[in-house]
């Protein structure tokens, strides 16, 4: 039988590369989509596995029970991606934030127990745990979020916990640094900065810019997803990332070079408040324990991800409709 797996978020970034991932040549997963096709979920996202036999879409929230009822119901396992994710729209307007990442995780979760679904993997991120000066998080680090978006996963993430430990539900947390790679909506730092340089445009940095993040390519995240849902263990947290660490001057410099533009182009703009000076995870669990390791190298596999914006034009979003969040990367 295949296993048959409900992928919230599916239309976004990560989701639209996870779900591609599961319907690889050979795979027997039969996938359903649940996402509300918000700003960030795109259904062009899909478009490689929109004819595959085994992939079927369903246009709802994870907020709504009845959906969320029915879709679950016939899930033998869960991948939550859905989310509001971006950390300066949840400055701005956090109600959102709590509603999708904290209610629709919750809604989603009692309807897993309820049809007694085998496996929940709660996507959540390593921004849980606050910044952090030297060295990297153990998963066992205490959560201190700053934003009202990581505070909202934070939310979701001991939810998801909880109804482990409640439960009995077998529930596996992710924390990942930042992702990159195509199809990311171009409000987070690096697709913003391309799409705005390709197209002659300034790009806004944030305060002194050394504000250090950790850098993962998403097929890594992809593949550490994989390896969590069938060799993870049930009520474990584990860390996700790269080890390569950048500043956002240091990342802005490589990007102005992959897009052949000069720091004439770079507008320094106020801090955004409450903003984290630096994120590390130990990643010594998923390595040990399930033997996963990044693939990519940052120095070609962000020359990939800007040749892939430049050749993809048609699918930047309608970037000015929010044109005042376009002066704030993200984390
Ligand atoms: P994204 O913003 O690109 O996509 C989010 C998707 O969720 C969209 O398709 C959107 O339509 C859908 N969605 C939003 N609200 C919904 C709702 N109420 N019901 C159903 N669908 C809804 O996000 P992403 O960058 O792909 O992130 C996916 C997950 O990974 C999130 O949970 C995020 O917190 C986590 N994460 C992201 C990163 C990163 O660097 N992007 C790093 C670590 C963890």
């Amino acid at each position: 039988m295949p296993t048959r797996i409900l992928v919230t978020g599916g239309a976004g970034f990560i989701g639209s590369h996870y779900v591609k991932a599961l319907l690889a040549p050979g795979s027997q997963a039969q996938v359903t989509v649940l996402d509300r096709l918000t700003y960030a979920g795109n259904p062009a996202n899909l478009d490689s596995v929109r004819d595959h036999p085994g992939f079927r879409f369903v246009t709802g929230d994870v907020c709504d029970p009845r959906t969320v009822d029915a879709v679950v119901a016939e899930a033998d396992e869960v991948v939550h991606l859905a989310a509001e994710t971006h950390v300066d729209r949840s400055i701005t307007g956090g109600q959102e934030f709590v509603r999708t990442n904290v209610l629709g995780t919750q809604v989603l979760l009692d309807a897993a127990v309820r049809h007694g679904v085998r496996r929940f993997v709660h996507v959540s991120t390593d921004e849980v745990y606050g910044t952090l000066a030297h060295g990297s998080w153990p998963e066992d680090h205490p959560l201190r979020p700053s934003s009202p978006y990581s505070a909202s996963k934070a939310s979701g993430d001991l939810l998801a916990l909880g109804y482990h430990t409640t439960h009995g539900l077998d529930v596996r947390v992710t924390r990942c640094c930042n992702n990159y790679g195509p199809r990311q909506y171009p409000e987070k730092i690096i697709p913003l900065f391309v799409t705005r340089l390709l197209s002659g445009r300034t790009v806004p940095l944030y305060g002194s810019g050394d504000h250090r993040r950790e850098w993962l390519h998403v097929e890594d995240h992809v593949t550490a997803l994989e390896r969590v849902r069938t060799d993870g263990r049930a009520g474990e947290i584990y860390n996700v990332g790269s080890g390569t660490e950048l500043s956002n001057t240091e990342l802005t410099g490589l990007l102005l070079e992959h897009c052949g533009a000069g720091w004439d182009r770079v507008e320094r703009v106020p801090d955004r408040p409450g903003h984290d000076r630096r994120y590390a995870v130990d990643t010594t669990k998923i390595t040990r324990e399930l033997g996963w390791a990044p693939r990519h190298r940052l120095t070609t596999a962000l020359a990939e991800t800007v040749a892939w914006y430049r050749a993809h034009p048609h699918w930047w979003p309608r970037a000015d409709a929010h044109a005042p969040l376009h002066r704030s990367p993200a984390a």
